[in-house]
C-alpha cells in the first residue's frame, strides 16, 4: 500500500510521500534510542509541562487537525473536531496523573521484614524505545493514548501509522516537537507494514504496541515474542448490544444507532449484533431501522453529515461481499444493503455505503463471526437472558459490550458473565483516560489507558535494601 492521503469522499489521491529508506530509518532509530538515555532521567513536572503544551497546541489547530483526518480517512469533521479535543483531554489526564499512577510501592512492614531487608520499594521505571503500529480509524486518538502515558512514564515513541494517514501522523509529530518534546522522543516513521519487523527485532527497540487487526496483530507479536519482547495488542471486535425488557426502548434506540455508526462504523467498539428480548423485538427492531435510514449520508466535510465514506475502497469492497454473503443466505436488509444514490456528482468517486440493518442472521453467514467494519448492523432475536449472554459470547471477540435493562440482577449476570474487557448497561462503549481500555480472546491482550496503560511499558523494579 503506498503512503499516500486519499480523499476516501471523492477518491482523490491528494498527496504521495516517499517512505523512508534504510539510511533514514537507521538516522531515526539512533536517534530514539540517543534521546532516550536523557529523557529517561527528566522529572514529572518536565514532562508535564511539555505535554500540557501540546494539549495547547492541539485546542490552537483543532480546526486544521480535524479537517487533516476528514480528508485522510472520511470521518465527518463534527467527530473529528470531538477527536482533537478528546486528546488534548488525554493529554492533561496523564500530565497531571501520571505521577500518581507511576508512584513507589512500599509493601507492608510485615512483608519487608519478611524479606530480611531494611526497606524494600516497587519502582516503575521506563523501558525504553516504544514501537506504535496503529490504524486510520481514530488516527490522532489512537496515537496519543499510546504516546501521552509512554511519555509521561520517561519512554520514547516511534510511530509506524497506517499509510493513508500520513499527513495526520506527521502533524502530531510537529505539535509534539513545537511543545518543546526534545527530537527523538516522539518520531513518526513512514515506512510500509513489510519494514516493521526489521524495527520490532532492532535491538533499540524495547516492546511494541499494535492496534489493527488480527492478522497484523498476530504477525508482529509473533516477531515481538521471537525477540522476547513486550506486547500490547488492540484489535478488532463484534460487540454485543442487548436490549432487554425493562429497557428505556427509546434510548436503547438512540443509542444503538450512535454505537453502531459512530466513524462511519469503523470503531472497534462499535456496537456490531444487536441482541433483542423477543418481548420487545419488533418495536426496537422497527424503530432502529427507521432511524438507521434517516441518517444523512454525504461529504464528510459538510458540517450536517453524520455518514460519511468508508476510508478505503477494499474497506467497503470487504463491507459489501459480508453482507452480500449474508442476503445469498437468507438475511433480510430491512434498510441499505447497497451503495447511496444520488449523491452530488463531485462525491461519484468516494466509498460511500448505505447504513444497513440485517435480520435473520445463522451462524453459517460469514457477517456471524467476522467483524463488519462499516455501518452495518445485524439483529438477532432470542427468548431469555441465557440465550441473550449465550449469543453476545458466541464470537471470536471480546473487545467491550453494551446492555440496555434496568434489572439490578440482570446487570450482575452480564458483568459476571459476557466475555468481554468492558460491559457498559444503559448506554454505549466509550473510551475514557481514567478507565482501562483493551479486550480478551481474538481482541487482543494488555490495557490501554488509565494506571493499567501507562504501567504495560514499564520496568516494574523491586528495590531492595539490606
Ligand atoms: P490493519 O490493516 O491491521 O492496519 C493497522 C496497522 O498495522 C497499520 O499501520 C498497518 O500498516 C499495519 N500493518 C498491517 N499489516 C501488518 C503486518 N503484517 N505487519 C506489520 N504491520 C502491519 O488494520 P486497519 O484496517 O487499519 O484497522 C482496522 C482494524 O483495527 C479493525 O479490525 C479494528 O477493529 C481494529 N481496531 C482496534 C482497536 C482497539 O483498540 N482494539 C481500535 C481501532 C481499530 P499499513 O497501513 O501500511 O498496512
Amino acid at each position: 500500500m503506498p503512503i499516500a492521503t486519499v480523499n476516501p469522499a471523492t477518491g482523490e489521491t491528494v498527496e504521495t510521500f516517499a517512505p523512508y529508506d534504510a539510511a533514514a530509518l537507521e538516522q531515526r532509530l539512533g536517534l530514539a534510542a540517543e534521546t532516550y538515555r536523557s529523557w529517561r532521567t527528566t522529572s514529572f513536572e518536565e514532562r508535564a509541562a511539555l505535554l500540557k503544551r501540546a494539549a495547547d497546541l492541539l485546542d490552537a489547530e483543532r480546526e486544521e487537525i480535524a479537517r487533516t483526518m476528514t480528508v485522510e480517512m472520511g470521518k465527518p469533521v463534527v467527530a473529528a473536531r470531538a477527536e482533537v479535543a478528546k486528546c488534548a483531554k488525554a493529554m492533561r489526564w496523564y500530565a497531571d496523573r501520571a505521577p500518581e499512577l507511576l508512584a513507589d510501592e512500599h509493601p507492608s512492614e510485615a512483608d519487608v521484614a519478611d524479606s530480611g531487608g531494611a526497606s524494600v520499594h516497587v519502582r516503575y521505571r521506563p523501558i525504553g524505545v516504544v514501537l506504535a503500529v496503529m490504524p486510520w480509524n481514530f488516527p490522532l486518538w489512537q496515537v496519543v493514548r499510546f504516546a501521552a502515558p509512554a511519555l509521561m512514564a520517561g519512554n520514547v515513541g516511534l510511530l509506524k501509522h497506517a499509510s493513508n494517514v500520513p499527513r495526520t501522523a506527521l502533524a502530531l509529530e510537529r505539535v509534539l516537537l513545537e511543545a518543546g518534546f526534545p527530537q527523538g522522543c516522539f518520531q513518526t516513521l513512514l515506512i510500509g507494514s513489510a519494514a516493521v519487523e526489521g524495527v520490532v527485532r532492532d535491538a533499540r527497540v524495547a516492546a511494541v504496541t499494535l492496534t489493527g487487526s488480527e492478522l497484523a496483530g498476530r504477525s508482529v507479536a509473533s516477531i515481538a515474542g521471537d525477540e522476547v519482547k513486550k506486547s500490547v495488542l488492540e484489535l478488532g471486535g463484534s460487540d454485543p448490544f442487548l436490549v432487554l425488557p425493562s429497557a428505556d426502548l427509546a434510548g436503547a434506540v438512540q443509542w444503538a444507532v450512535t454505537a453502531r455508526t459512530q466513524n462511519n462504523g469503523q470503531s472497534c467498539i462499535a456496537a456490531k449484533r444487536f441482541i433483542v428480548h423477543a418481548e420487545v423485538y419488533e418495536a426496537f427492531t422497527r424503530a432502529f431501522t427507521d432511524r438507521m435510514k434517516a441518517l444523512k449520508v454525504g461529504d464528510p466535510l459538510a458540517e450536517e453529515t453524520e455518514i460519511g465514506p468508508l476510508a478505503t475502497s477494499q474497506g467497503r469492497a470487504d463491507l459489501e461481499e459480508l453482507v452480500d454473503d449474508a442476503v445469498a443466505a437468507g438475511a433480510v436488509a430491512e434498510c441499505g444493503g447497497a451503495r447511496p444514490d444520488g449523491l452530488p456528482k463531485e462525491l461519484d468517486g468516494g466509498w460511500y455505503y448505505l447504513p444497513t440493518v440485517l435480520t435473520g442472521i445463522t451462524p453459517k453467514m460469514r457477517i456471524h463471526h467476522e467483524e463488519a467494519f462499516g455501518p452495518v448492523a445485524t439483529v438477532y432475536r432470542v427468548e431469555s437472558l441465557d440465550e441473550a449472554i449465550e449469543l453476545a459470547n458466541d464470537t471470536p471477540f471480546g473487545l467491550s459490550s453494551n446492555v440496555w435493562t434496568t434489572d439490578p440482577e440482570e446487570q450482575e449476570r452480564c458483568a459476571r458473565d459476557i466475555e468481554a474487557g468492558g460491559v457498559f448497561f444503559n448506554g454505549m462503549t466509550a473510551s475514557h483516560p481514567a478507565f482501562p481500555f483493551g479486550g480478551v480472546k481474538r481482541s487482543g491482550y494488555g490495557r490501554e489507558l488509565s494506571g493499567h496503560g501507562i504501567r504495560e511499558f514499564c520496568n516494574i523494579t523491586t528495590v531492595w535494601r539490606g
